[in-house]
C-alpha cells in the first residue's frame, strides 16, 4: 500500500510544501505533492510530525479549516543513549527483526537507518554489510561469529539441513529427469514409451497412476522421470527454490526442427544449469531430417557429440520405440559423468513434486526425496503443512516401507495442500513439525501482504552493494531480430567491473508467461522492446514480483540500465487511469456536502477510489471517492455503462459535464 504525499500532507493538517521540505529534512525525498511512499514511510513521516496514529481519513467532505495551523511538532522521545551492544545476528535480518535485537520501535529504527543511507522497509531484510556500516550510528558492534545465545527472533531454520554430509556417507542415486521440448514433438509419448519398456516384472500387474515421477529400472541402473514435462512445469519448480532436475531431455521432432519453445527449453536448462541430452524424436517420420535438427542446434549453442561438442544426442522413436533404450543408456552415461551421491543415513529432505486434495484421503502429496530415507510415522513439515506420514505409496498404488534418495513417493497424512516445488523436511518431533509449520504459515501472510520483489534494476545497486547480485541477468523480448541485436550491442558496451551482464533468454515475441517464470527462477530482470507481456503473463508478473521494463527507445533502456548499475535510477510513480465517469446532476447533500450524479463512461469507480475532477480539461481537484450509491443504497463499486450518485472528499462543487478520473498510482515497473 503506498500513500498520496498530499493526502499526507492533508492528513498532518500542513500545506504541501511544508510536507515536502520536512520530509527531505528526514532524509525522504519525494518528487511532488502526488508522488506516493510506502505505507511504512507514511507512517514514519506521521510519527515525526506529530499526527495521532489513528487518523486515517479526514473526515468526510467537510471543509479543511481555512486557517493553516502550524504542525504540532512532537519533541524527540528521550531515549536513553544506547551504550555500545556487541550484538550476535543471523544474516540477512529483517527489519522488524533487527529493531527486536536492538529494542526499538521499527519505525524508529528505518528512521536510523535512511539517515545512514539504508532504505528499509519494515519486512525487507538486510545483509551485515549493509548494517555494517550504520552500526556506529546504532551504537552497535556485530560480533563476527553466530551466536551461542538464543537470540530473542530466532527465524526457524532446519538444522539438520545445515549439517553437512561425510564423503563416507554418500552412495550413488538415480538421477532426476526432466523431458523438455516444443509442444507436440513427444514428450508425453516418450515418456510413456518409456515407461512401458522399462516396467519392472513386479510392477507388471499394478495399476500405473500419475503422482507426478516415476521410476524405471535397468540392469545399468535406475532413473527417476518427472512426468509433468514441459519448461513451464521445470523453471516454476525452480521459482519455488526446487532444482530438482539433474538432466534435461531436449526432445525435437525430426519433422519439425528447432521452435520457439525449443529454444525457451534450452535456455531454461541452461540457466538452471542443468545437462542437456538431445532426444530426437519421431525418426520414423518419412519427413524427418535428424542431420537438420542437428545442425540447427549448432546455432543455439548445443553442441553435440557428433559436431564436436560434449552434448549426448540419441535418434528416437516414442511410436516405434527405436533407441529407446540408447536414450535410457544415455541418461546413466550422463549420470556417470555427474557422480550424483546422496547420503541415505538421515532424516529425509526433499521437494514435493505435486500434491491435491483427495475427497476420501485428504491431502496428498508426491514427494521426491532428496537426502535421506523417508519412512511411516515420519513428522514432516511440507511448504507450510505438517503432518505425521501415514503411508508411502509409489506410482503403481503400492504401499512403500520406505524411500531413499531420488525415489518419488506419494505420501498422505499432511494438514494441507502444499504447493509443487516446495521444500519438505522431516523434523524430529511432531511438536517440531507443528509449530514451524505455524510460522511458516504467519510468515507467509505477511509475505503475501508485502510481496518481495525478487530483482529489479530499481534495487539493483542496493543488492549490488549488499554483495546479493554480481551479475545482472536479463531475458530480452523484441519485435523484430534487428531490435535484439541492436540492444545486445548497447548492453554489451555497459558491462562494468562490479557487475556483469548475462542474457539469459533472448527471443522475438511478446513477453509470456514462461519468460516470467525463468525471470522469478532465475532472479533476472526482463525487457521489452516494442512487445507486451501478455494477458497470463501480466498475472504472473504481479504474482511473482517480477520487474519487467518496456522500452521503445533503445537509448532509454540502456540508459536505465546504467542509471541502475550506478545506483542513479529513481523509481518512477505514474497515475493510471481506471475508470472514467460523467457528472449529469448536481445535489445539494445536506450538511455533508454536494454530491454527485454521474454515469460510469469506462472502467469503474469504487469506494475510497482516488479521483480526479476534470473541467475543460483541467484537473480542478483531486480526491478520494467516500460515498458511493446506486439507488440509495451504499455501494463499493460500480462498472462501465452504471448510474451512481457520489461525493468525493474537500470538493466544493461539481457541474454537469464535469468528468471524474478514477486512478491509481502505481510504480512504473508494476504497471504494464
Ligand atoms: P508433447 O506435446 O511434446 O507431449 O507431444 P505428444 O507426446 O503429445 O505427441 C504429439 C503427437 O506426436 C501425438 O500425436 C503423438 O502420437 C505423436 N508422436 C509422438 N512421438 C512420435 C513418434 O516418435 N513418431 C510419430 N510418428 N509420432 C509421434
Amino acid at each position: 500500500m503506498s500513500v498520496r504525499v498530499y493526502m499526507l500532507a492533508r492528513e498532518l493538517g500542513i500545506p504541501n510544501k511544508e510536507l515536502i521540505a520536512r520530509m527531505k529534512e528526514l532524509g525522504i525525498e519525494v518528487k511532488s505533492h502526488s508522488s506516493t511512499v510506502d505505507e511504512e514511510i507514511a507512517q514514519l513521516v506521521k510519527d515525526e510530525l506529530g499526527a495521532p496514529a489513528a487518523v486515517v481519513e479526514p473526515p468526510a467532505v467537510v471543509e479543511p479549516p481555512a486557517v493553516e495551523e502550524p504542525p504540532a511538532v512532537e519533541e524527540e522521545q528521550p531515549r536513553p543513549e544506547a551504550e555500545k551492544r556487541l550484538l550476535k545476528l543471523d544474516f540477512p535480518i529483517a527489519v522488524k527483526d533487527l529493531a527486536v535485537h536492538l529494542e526499538m520501535k521499527p519505525n524508529e529504527l528505518i528512521r536510523k537507518l535512511m539517515e545512514q543511507g539504508i532504505f528499509a522497509t519494515i519486512t525487507q531484510e538486510i545483509y551485515r554489510d549493509t548494517l555494517e556500516g550504520a552500526s556506529q550510528a546504532l551504537g552497535i558492534e556485530l560480533a563476527r561469529a553466530r551466536s551461542a545465545e538464543k537470540p530473542q527472533v530466532v527465524k526457524k531454520e532446519v538444522p539438520e539441513e545445515a549439517i553437512e554430509d561425510r564423503d563416507e556417507d554418500l552412495i550413488p542415486r538415480a538421477p532426476v529427469v526432466t523431458l523438455l521440448g516444443h509442444v507436440d514433438h513427444g514428450k508425453t509419448s516418450l515418456l510413456d514409451s518409456i515407461r512401458k519398456t522399462h516396467v519392472s516384472e513386479g510392477e507388471a500387474g499394478g495399476i500405473t497412476q500419475h503422482i507426478g515421477a516415476y521410476r524405471i529400472s535397468s540392469t545399468k541402473g535406475s532413473i527417476t522421470f518427472i512426468d509433468t514435462p514441459g519448461h513451464k512445469a521445470f523453471t516454476s519448480m525452480r521459482a519455488r527454490g526446487a532444482n530438482v532436475t539433474d538432466v534435461v531431455v531436449l526432445v525435437i521432432a525430426a519433422d519439425d526442427g528447432v521452435m520457439p519453445q525449443t529454444v525457451e527449453s534450452i535456455n531454461h536448462a541452461k540457466a538452471a544449469a542443468v545437462p542437456i541430452i538431445v532426444a530426437v524424436n519421431k525418426v520414423d517420420m518419412p519427413k524427418a531430417q535428424p542431420g537438420k535438427v542437428k545442425k540447427q542446434l549448432l546455432e543455439h549453442d548445443v553442441m553435440i557429440e557428433e559436431f564436436g561438442g560434449e552434448i549426448l544426442c540419441c535418434d528416437v522413436s516414442a511410436k516405434t520405440g527405436e533407441g529407446i533404450d540408447h536414450l535410457v543408456e544415455m541418461i546413466l552415461l550422463q549420470t556417470e559423468i555427474l557422480e550424483l551421491k546422496s547420503n541415505p543415513l538421515r532424516r529425509a529432505d526433499g521437494v514435493v513434486i505435486e500434491a491435491k486434495m483427495s475427497k476420501a484421503t485428504g491431502p496428498e502429496a508426491t514427494l521426491l526425496v532428496k537426502r535421506g530415507t523417508l519412512r511411516a510415522g515420519a513428522p514432516i513439515v511440507a511448504g507450510v503443512f505438517w503432518g505425521k506420514v501415514k503411508a508411502l505409496f509409489n506410482e503403481s498404488g503400492e504401499r512403500m516401507k520406505e524411500a531413499a534418495p531420488s525415489v518419488p513417493v506419494r505420501v498422505m497424512g499432511l494438514n494441507g495442500v502444499p504447493e509443487a516445488g516446495a521444500r519438505f523436511w522431516e523434523t524430529g518431533t511432531e511438536k517440531e513439525a507443528k509449530s514451524t509449520s505455524e510460522q511458516l504459515l504467519t510468515e507467509e501472510k505477511e509475505r503475501q501482504m508485502a510481496p518481495a520483489r525478487r530483482v529489479s534494476l530499481e534495487d539493483l545497486y542496493k543488492q549490488m552493494t549488499a554483495g546479493k547480485v554480481k551479475e545482472l541477468k536479463l531475458i530480452i523480448k523484441a519485435d523484430v531480430q534487428g531490435s535484439i541485436e541492436a540492444l545486445l550491442k548497447s548492453i554489451d558496451e555497459l558491462k562494468s567491473e562490479k557487475v556483469e551482464i548475462d542474457i539469459i533468454h533472448k527471443a522475438i515475441g511478446d513477453i509470456n508467461e514462461s519468460d516470467i517464470i525463468l525471470a522469478a527462477a532465475s532472479g533476472a530482470v526482463v525487457i521489452g522492446f516494442h512487445v507486451k507481456p501478455s494477458a497470463q503473463a501480466r498475472q504472473v508478473i504481479k504474482k511473482e514480483g517480477v520487474d519487467v521494463r518496456l522500452y521503445d527507445v533503445i537509448y532509454t533502456a540502456t540508459d536505465e540500465i546504467r542509471k541502475a548499475m550506478a545506483g542513479l535510477l529513481e523509481p518512477r510513480y505514474e497515475e493510471f487511469s481506471t475508470g472514467r465517469l460523467e457528472v449529469k446532476e448536481v445535489f445539494r447533500a445536506s450538511k455533508s456536502g454536494r454530491a454527485a450524479g454521474c454515469v460510469v463512461l469506462e472502467g469503474k469507480i469504487a469506494l475510497n477510489s482516488d479521483v480526479k475532477l476534470i473541467r475543460n480539461d483541467e484537473v480542478v481537484h483531486r480526491g478520494k471517492v467516500d460515498s458511493l450509491r446506486r439507488f440509495k443504497e451504499e455501494v463499493k463499486e460500480v462498472s462501465v455503462g452504471m448510474e451512481c450518485g457520489l461525493r468525493i472528499s474537500g470538493i466544493k462543487e461539481f457541474s454537469p459535464g464535469d468528468i471524474i478520473e478514477v486512478f491509481q498510482i502505481k510504480k512504473i515497473i508494476d504497471t504494464l
